[in-house]
C-alpha cells in the first residue's frame, strides 16, 4: 500500500531529509587515503544524534551501523569496518536520519585521492543517471517512465543497473511501497500522486548487472568490477519532484 504524505509530513520529511544530506556533506569532507569506514560511521552517528534525529539503519534488519560504506565493487550494503580506504577507492556512503518519526534516504558515491579515469566516467554517469529519474518525476507520469529514464541513460553508456534492488517508498519507514526499479518501460507501472515520497537510487554497474548478496547483506558486482550508487529521497509536488535530501 502506497501511503500518501500531508503537506505537513513532507515538510518533516524534508528537514529528516536535510540531516541526512548535511550528514553525507561532513563524511564527504573527511575523505582521504587512510581513514577507515568506521571512523566516517563515528563521525555520522554523532552528527545526526546531534541534529536531533536517530540513525535510520542501525538495528534494521541487524545492520550494526549507522552508514552504508560500499567501496569499489561492493555494490550497496557495506559494512563499516577497520578497512582502510586508498588512494584510487571509491566509495558509496548511504545515509538515513529518522526525524520526528520520518525517515530521510540519501546515497552518493566518491573517490578517494585521485581515481582513474574509468572511475570518475562511472561515478559521472550514475550521477548523471539519477538526476534523468528524478527529471521524470511528474504527478500524473508512472514508475516506469523513472526506470526507463535511468537505464536508457546507463545503457547508453555501456554499463548496467542493478535489477535485484530497487528505489521505495519512504516515510515513518524506510522502505515502504512502491518499489522504484531502475529499469522499466515508459507509461507502465504505479501512477504518481501528489504526496508520494520516493528514494530513487540508481545502482550502476562497469561491467554486467549481476550481483551476489552475501548472509550479512552486502551486495558485490558478480564480476568485480565497479559499482556506484547515488539516492536522493524525493516527494512528488504539482509541480515535479521535490529533492528533501539535497543540501
Ligand atoms: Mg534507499
Amino acid at each position: 500500500m502506497i501511503i500518501l504524505k500531508t503537506d505537513e509530513e513532507i515538510e518533516i520529511m524534508a528537514k529528516a531529509g536535510r540531516i541526512a544530506g548535511e550528514c553525507l556533506l561532513v563524511l564527504r569532507d573527511m575523505l582521504r587515503p587512510g581513514i577507515t569506514t568506521k571512523e566516517l560511521d563515528k563521525v555520522a552517528e554523532e552528527f545526526i544524534r546531534k541534529c536531533g534525529a536517530i540513525p535510520t539503519f542501525k538495528g534494521y534488519m541487524g545492520f550494526p551501523a549507522t552508514i552504508c560504506t560500499s567501496r569499489n565493487e561492493v555494490v550497496v550494503h557495506g559494512i563499516p569496518d577497520e578497512t582502510i580506504l586508498e588512494e584510487g577507492d571509491i566509495i558509496s556512503i548511504d545515509v538515513g536520519a529518522t526525524y520526528m518519526g520520518f525517515v530521510g534516504d540519501t546515497a552518493a558515491t566518491f573517490p578517494v585521492g585521485r581515481v582513474s579515469r574509468e572511475a570518475e566516467r562511472l561515478m559521472e554517469v550514475t550521477r548523471e543517471a539519477l538526476s534523468r529519474g528524478i527529471a521524470a518525476v511528474r504527478e500524473g507520469a508512472r514508475l516506469g517512465d523513472i526506470g526507463y529514464a535511468i537505464e536508457s541513460y546507463v545503457k547508453k553508456h555501456g554499463y548496467s543497473v542493478v535489477r535485484d534492488y530497487a528505489g521505495h517508498g519512504v516515510g515513518r519507514n524506510m522502505h515502504e511501497d512502491p518499489s522504484v526499479p531502475n529499469y522499466g518501460q515508459p507509461g507502465t507501472g504505479p501512477v504518481m500522486r501528489k504526496g508520494m515520497v520516493i528514494a530513487i537510487e540508481p545502482m550502476v554497474n562497469a561491467g554486467g548487472s549481476e550481483v551476489i548478496t552475501y548472509p550479512d547483506l552486502h551486495v558485490v558486482t558478480r564480476d568485480g568490477s565497479l559499482s556506484a550508487h547515488f539516492e536522493h529521497t524525493v516527494a512528488v509536488t504539482g509541480e515535479g519532484a521535490r529533492l528533501l535530501t539535497l543540501v
